[in-house]
C-alpha cells in the first residue's frame, strides 16, 4: 500500500483527520438545512451507510439556527458551507457546528475574520478552504499553480492570525487538473486535504470519473477526507466512497460483494438478488466477502475467495462458504437465508 503523505492532524468534532488517521468519508446534505427533520432523517441515514463527516449548505440565519436542532440528533460532526457571508459562520459557530468551509480571501471586513477566527480557536474548530477551478479569481489561467496560489492568499490571511487548524480542498472537474492541483499542495501546505473530483457528473457518469480521479490522488498516498460528488442522492456518494477505498486497501470493515454477469448459463433472477444483496450490505460493517453467482457450473470455483456465496440452479441455489457447498435452498428464500449467514459471519 503507497505510504499516506504527512500531513497536520485536525479534529472535527470527535474525528481525527491527518496523518495517520483514517480518511474519512464525506457527504453533502441535499435537503433545505432549515428543514430540520428532512436534514436529520438525510442525515441519520448517510451515517448509517459509513459516512464520517457530512457538510450542510447554510444560507441564511435561519439555516445557521438550525443547526442547534440538527447537532442534537445526529451523531457525526456537522460542517456549515459558508459562502461570503461573515455573520453566517459567526452564527453558525455559536450554534455548535464542529467545522466551517469558508474561504476568508471573500470576505472584506478584516474584523470579522478575526472575530470568526477567535471564535473557532476558542472551540477548536477548523476551518476548510475549499478552492474550486471554476471560481478562481478572473484573468487567472485554469492551471494547478493558479489554484495554490488562490488556495495560499486564503491560508496566509488565517496564518497572518496565527490560525493554523486548516483543511484544504482543490477541487476541478478535470481529473487531470485535480490530481496536479493536489499533488502540489500537499507539497506546498502542511495541512490536512479533503479531496473530490467537483461536479462529476449524475451516478453513471460521476461513479466513472470520481473513480478514476480519486484513486489517481489516493494512490500518490495523497487525502485525508474523501468526497464522491454526484448529481444524485448521496447514499449514493457515501456508498462509492466506500468501495473506492476498500478496493485500494485504505478501509476494512467495509464487506466486498463479488457477483457473475450472468450469462446463458444464469439459473436464477440474478440481477434483483444481487442488488438486493449490495443494499444489506450497506449497513454491515464487517470486513467480509460475499459472492452472488448465477450458476453451480462456476459459481463456487470462481468465487472461493468469498466467505459466503450462492450458485442460482434450477429454482434453487447452493450456499457455499469458500467454496465449499454448505446447503441447498429455495430461490425465493434467497435473500432471507443469506441475511442470516451474513449476519453470522
Ligand atoms: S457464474 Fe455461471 S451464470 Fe454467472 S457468468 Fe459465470 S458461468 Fe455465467
Amino acid at each position: 500500500m503507497t505510504t499516506r503523505q504527512q500531513t497536520s492532524i485536525v479534529s472535527i468534532g470527535n474525528i481525527k483527520i491527518g496523518g495517520n488517521n483514517p480518511i474519512a468519508i464525506q457527504s453533502m446534505t441535499n435537503t433545505k438545512t432549515k428543514d430540520v427533520e428532512s436534514t436529520v432523517n438525510q442525515i441519520l441515514q448517510l451515517e448509517q451507510l459509513g459516512c464520517d463527516i457530512i457538510r450542510v449548505a447554510v444560507l441564511d440565519k435561519e439555516d445557521a439556527l438550525a443547526i442547534q436542532q440538527i447537532k442534537k440528533n445526529i451523531h457525526i460532526p456537522l460542517v456549515a458551507d459558508i459562502h461570503f457571508d461573515p455573520e453566517l459562520a459567526i452564527l453558525s459557530i455559536q450554534s455548535g457546528v464542529d467545522k466551517i468551509r469558508l474561504n476568508p480571501g471573500n470576505i472584506s471586513d478584516k474584523n470579522k475574520i478575526k472575530e470568526i477566527v477567535t471564535l473557532c480557536k476558542e472551540k477548536n474548530i477548523p476551518i476548510r478552504i475549499g478552492v474550486n477551478s471554476g471560481s478562481l479569481p478572473k484573468g487567472m489561467p485554469l492551471t494547478a499553480e493558479s489554484m495554490i496560489s488562490a488556495a495560499k492568499h486564503h491560508i496566509d490571511i488565517l496564518e497572518e492570525l496565527d490560525f493554523h487548524n486548516i483543511v484544504l480542498s482543490l477541487k476541478a472537474s478535470s481529473i487531470e487538473l485535480s490530481i496536479a492541483a493536489y499533488d502540489l499542495a500537499s507539497k506546498t501546505f502542511p495541512y490536512p486535504l479533503h479531496i473530490g473530483i467537483t461536479e462529476a457528473g449524475t451516478a453513471f457518469k460521476g461513479l466513472i470519473t470520481s473513480s478514476i480521479g480519486l484513486s489517481k490522488i489516493l494512490d500518490m498516498g495523497i487525502g485525508n477526507t474523501i468526497r464522491v460528488s454526484l448529481t444524485d442522492d448521496p447514499k449514493y456518494e457515501v456508498m462509492a466512497a466506500k468501495i473506492i477505498l476498500k478496493e485500494l486497501g485504505l478501509k476494512q470493515n467495509i464487506p466486498t460483494l463479488t457477483s457473475c454477469p450472468t450469462c446463458g448459463r444464469t439459473q436464477i433472477h440474478l440481477i434483483p438478488i444481487a442488488k438486493q444483496v449490495e443494499e444489506y450490505l450497506q449497513t454491515i460493517h464487517k470486513n467480509i466477502h460475499i459472492a452472488v453467482m448465477g450458476c453451480a457450473v462456476n459459481g463456487p470455483g470462481e468465487a472461493k475467495e468469498a466467505d459466503l456465496g450462492i450458485a442460482g440452479g434450477i429454482g434453487e441455489a447452493l450456499i457455499f462458504k469458500k467454496g465449499k457447498i454448505i446447503r441447498k435452498i429455495k430461490e425465493e428464500n434467497i435473500l432471507e437465508e443469506l441475511k442470516k449467514e451474513i449476519d453470522a459471519l
